[in-house]
């Protein structure tokens, strides 16, 4: 089996693949890249795995005249940029075992040993720098039938890492067949071991959920994730029945994670996830415009076309209730919208006066479908 793609063939990976074998090292494209080929999904970025220590890594690269980075040094990750393109290289490790509760590394020349250590079977494929796919735990079969499967024992590779929960959730939106759903191993391994996302930073939660969130359609994952009483660990007091109906209303629209999670609910959702102060308002804003009733175009005036969506269609999925007709051609209006009338305009008011004169005829425009003129506002 061969992959092949503008990701593999384009010079910069060729060099820098070459660049490690020229000495005789093993240089192979690992992970997301080499799965996303097989199943025909989009490469973001390509991970390259390598039997180099990073310190040989570091000297190739320079000695070429490339930048290299000790991104992740202590996991063995020195990040090469070539063309302007960024490589994430990490040498070969091998999971050992400490005091029987965290895996600590350390680094190996084999490649079982590494691909041992990953999460699922299909992102622990690797890629000749022809294309030739190299499967040492039989992950291919997987990919191509969309099985989202741990590798080894479930509930071992979860105590290991229990971030590992939501990449089974994530993945499972991404890269699962829909008609089959979750993995029932996993998915009963995630139930039961629930408790132990208490214990992860909330960066790393907030990080895996914007990601599973900006799926296609993470509807049916975060559904399992409720079934399984995960969701209440990450959320608590969330509730996912209304995702499916807005994932529905959205039609080609774009997604949004933050449109997805304003539906869930709960409280503390900013801390939980670790949002950042402008994703936060964001939220905040989407969720009291759910809560009130203004008209589309007025929230395309006040909160933009972003916002504006996102309180539309939240507002149908929570009510039932279809979004008017015309919603969408109201929020670009909205958004489009001045407010005809200048403090300039009211010559004879000040200060107080004159704001609170100016917020008067604003709500009698915004009242009468931001349509009255200057002229008719000041008459
Ligand atoms: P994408 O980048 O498209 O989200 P990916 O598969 O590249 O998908 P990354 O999070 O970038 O995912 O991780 C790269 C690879 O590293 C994974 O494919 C997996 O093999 C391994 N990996 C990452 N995080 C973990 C983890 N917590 N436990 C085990 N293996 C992991
Ligand atoms: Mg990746």
């Amino acid at each position: 089996m061969k992959v092949s793609g503008d990701w593999l063939t384009r010079a910069e990976t060729q060099d820098v693949l070459a660049l490690l074998a020229a000495p005789g090292h093993r240089a192979l494209p690992v992970g997301g890249c080499v799965r996303n080929a097989l199943i025909g999904a989009p490469v973001a970025d390509v991970d390259i795995a390598t039997d180099a220590l990073p310190e040989t890594v570091i000297g190739l690269a320079r000695a070429a005249g490339l930048k290299a980075v000790p991104t992740g040094i202590a996991h063995g990750t020195v990040t090469v940029v070539a063309g302007g393109l960024p490589f994430e290289i990490t040498t070969f490790r091998r999971d050992v075992e400490t005091f029987g509760r965290h895996a600590a590394i350390a680094f190996s020349t084999r490649i079982e040993e590494d691909a041992a250590r990953r999460d699922f079977t299909m992102n622990a494929l690797y890629a000749c720098a022809d294309g030739t796919v190299i499967d040492p735990l039989g992950g291919l079969p997987d990919a191509l039938a969309r099985r989202l499967r741990f590798v080894g024992s479930a509930p071992d590779r979860i105590r290991e890492d229990y971030l590992r929960i939501l990449r089974f959730f994530r993945f499972t939106a991404w890269y699962g067949d829909p008609a089959e759903g979750p993995d029932a191993e996993g998915l009963a391994a995630c139930a039961a071991l629930a408790d132990g996302i208490d214990g992860l930073s909330r960066e790393r939660i907030g990080a895996e959920m914007k990601k599973l969130l900006s799926a296609p359609d993470p509807a049916p994952a975060i559904a399992a994730m409720a079934a399984t009483g995960v969701l209440a660990h990450v959320l608590p007091g969330a509730d996912a029945r209304a995702l499916p109906v807005l994932v529905h209303l959205e039609g080609d629209l774009p997604p949004r994670w933050l449109r997805r999670l304003a539906v869930l609910g709960g409280e503390g959702t900013a801390a939980a996830l670790r949002l950042s102060r402008a994703e936060a308002s964001d939220l905040e804003a989407i969720r009291t415009g759910i809560g009130d009733t203004q008209s589309a175009a007025a929230l395309g005036w006040r909160q933009g076309i972003d916002r504006a969506v996102a309180v539309i269609l939240a507002r149908a999925a929570l009510s039932g209730m279809p979004p008017p007709d015309d919603w969408q051609a109201e929020v670009l209006r909205g958004a489009a919208a001045r407010f005809p009338v200048r403090a300039a305009d009211l010559p004879d008011l000040s200060g107080p006066a004159l704001g609170a004169r100016l917020k008067e005829l604003e709500a009698r425009w915004l009242a009468a479908g931001l349509r009255l003129t200057k002229a008719q506002l000041l008459a």
